[in-house]
């Protein structure tokens, strides 16, 4: 899962505030796509990716075991679908720190996010 929060923004190409989608790799702002007129913005985080990755690898031992230690049994349960989910996110969290989303995608991104929402009132 992509780390997608939204956030209402000036966009400096269509001069408007709009709804802007921010997509994350890991910790890093590596995208923003304005939902109005689907301008997107790329910001190379490779090098930054990789130094947040260690981190957040190194770290990974220490969150699991406080993670089992609070909920045994609902931790068991993630670590089973984070076996077969991980690996992906990761792939898609390296493909966009590297090489970003086209602006299509984005565009189709927005599009889809306004219509669950619009389904969901
Ligand atoms: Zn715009």
């Amino acid at each position: 899962m992509r780390n997608i929060e939204r956030a209402s923004l000036l966009c400096r190409k269509c001069g408007e505030e709009a709804t802007h989608e921010l997509t994350y790799a890991g910790n890093l702002l590596a995208h923003t796509t304005c939902c109005n007129c689907g301008h997107a913005s790329h910001r190379d985080v490779s090098k930054r990716y990789a130094r947040d990755l260690e981190r957040r690898v190194r770290a990974k031992p220490r969150r699991m075991l406080r993670s089992f230690r609070r909920h045994p049994l609902a931790y068991s349960l993630t670590v089973v679908r984070g076996l077969t989910t991980k690996p992906v996110d990761i792939w898609h969290e390296i493909n966009l720190a590297t090489h970003g989303k086209s602006k299509r995608s984005a565009r189709q991104q927005c599009r889809s996010e306004s219509r669950r929402s619009d389904t969901a009132l």
